[in-house]
């Protein structure tokens, strides 16, 4: 068995430390942050350990559940009767099972029933290789109408994508739709789960089990090279000039960043991972004194309101005050993104105030502002092509993001699968 070494102890890199080192591979895992958990780690909110970014499971998270079980936390998992709002015309209304379709204002008889159609055939499709080749707006026009698509989609789109909006591939929009759509109750009641503690309890075990597994985990260590000789890897420089040995280096940082670990060693493939675009997040939470509405998300279509929804976690993982995430999302180039922490929560607030106007002043209790520059990777029309093979030419190195595994959107339990799936190639990469 050889010397692993993972650039990245976000859930991915910490899968795939965990399986190597219960395959027998010796592993050292490099993490530039302080703290395990990436994307999915978590802060301290005044006392309240909480993530970052809102995290919840669907039924479909077979991976995740199936870690859980082998790290003996199934009895961590909760899972919870939720519903979905939408704020829209200047009021708050029910949405996302057949009822509330039937029941809401702004669509018409025709586009309810095409609107639902579209639902019902998205949770049952399973071949998106003609969706790989449109793009969303193209779909969600052919399925509802444009009147449908300005009135409810367009709005979520560019206050998430912005000048890529128009261009996010129809089978990543299909495959969170189906994600969401089949993590049901019933056909009347959507259910999602969370984990007790919150996912920093599933970091926590990783981290426990790689360490027992006799495997070490380095953090404020980011990779600064992947160093290549003679076409094999053999080890990763990190910040402060040190070389860790190893044979086989699987990266899961962002792909943003792997031009970087590459150029000074093998500039064709870093050349590869240009061009892969991405937008970023600044996620406020606001802790709260009253609940904003019953529901978990709410979606929002007002041309005052400039985000596209907010999630009141509170009303999944039961905490003492109100939590709700207002997820920013826009390339890092946007103006908003350097706004203050204050300037941020200040106006989502505003936002909330308009969605409830009973909250006041006096209903704040605090805020905080996470930032993340790569958040979303963009998966544009024909994205699978694009997507390089995690099998790099280079013998003993993968690299692997979250939009390997397009076109599931980035998630934990995508991550956990993939980190299985490099982790099982480690003895074919013998390099071309
Ligand atoms: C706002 C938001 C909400 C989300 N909600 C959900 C949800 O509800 N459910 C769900 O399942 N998923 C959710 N996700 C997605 C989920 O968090 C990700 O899919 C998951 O964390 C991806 O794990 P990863 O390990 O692949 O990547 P990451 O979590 O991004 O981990 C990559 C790690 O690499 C490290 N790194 C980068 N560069 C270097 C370097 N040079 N050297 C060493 N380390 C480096 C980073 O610091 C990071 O820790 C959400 C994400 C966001 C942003």
């Amino acid at each position: 068995m050889s010397k692993v070494i993972v650039i990245g102890a976000g859930p991915m890199g910490l899968a795939a430390a965990y399986y190597a080192a219960r395959a027998g591979h010796q592993v050292e895992v490099v993490e530039a942050s302080d703290r395990p958990g990436g994307m999915a780690a978590h802060f301290d909110f005044g006392g309240l350990s909480l993530e970052r970014f809102y995290h919840f499971c669907c039924r479909s998270d077979v991976d995740t559940l199936e870690l859980m079980a082998e790290l003996d936390m199934t009895a961590r998992m909760r899972w919870v009767e939720t519903s979905m709002g939408y704020f829209i015309d200047g009021r708050l209304h029910r949405f996302g099972d057949p009822i509330s379709l039937l029941l809401f204002p702004p669509l018409g008889p025709i586009e309810k029933l095409r609107y639902g159609l579209m639902a019902f055939f998205s949770t049952k499709r399973s071949d998106w290789s003609r969706l790989d080749q449109i793009s969303a707006r193209e779909w969600f026009i052919g399925w509802c109408g444009k009147r449908v698509y300005e009135k409810l989609w367009r709005p979520l789109f560019h206050l998430k994508f912005y000048e890529f909006a128009d261009q996010v591939s129809a089978a990543w929009v299909w495959q969170r739709i189906k994600r969401l759509g089949n993590s049901r109750k019933s056909l009347f009641q959507e259910e999602l789960g969370y984990i007790e503690g919150g996912t920093q309890s599933l970091v926590d075990s990783l981290v426990g089990a790689i360490e027992r597994l006799g495997g070490v985990i380095r953090l404020n260590t980011p990779a600064k090279r992947i160093v290549i000789e003679a076409g094999r890897v053999s080890g990763v420089e990190v910040t402060g000039g040190d070389i860790l040995a190893a044979g086989n280096v699987i990266s899961t940082a962002p792909l943003p960043y792997i031009p970087g670990l590459l150029e000074n060693g093998a500039p064709d493939l870093a050349d590869v991972y240009r061009g892969f675009d991405n937008v970023g997040v600044a996620c406020v939470i606001h802790r709260l004194r009253r609940s904003v509405t019953p529901n978990f998300w709410v979606n929002i279509s007002d041309p005052a309101i400039e985000i596209p929804g907010f999630v009141e976690f509170s009303n999944l993982r039961p905490t003492d005050d109100t939590i709700v995430y207002v997820p920013y999302y826009m390339p890092a180039s946007h103006p908003k993104f350097t706004w203050s922490d204050k300037a941020l929560a200040d106006e989502s607030f505003a936002y909330l105030q308009r969605v409830n106007p009973a909250l006041s002043e006096l209903d704040r209790v605090d805020s905080h502002v996470g930032r993340l520059r790569y958040a979303q990777p963009v998966c544009d029309v024909g994205f699978a092509a694009r997507i390089p093979p995690f099998i790099t030419p280079v013998a003993g190195l993968m690299i692997a993001d979250t939009a390997f595994y397009y076109p599931e959107d980035r998630g934990v339990s995508e991550s956990i699968k993939f980190a299985k799936r490099m982790v099982a190639a480690l003895g074919d990469t013998t390099g071309t």
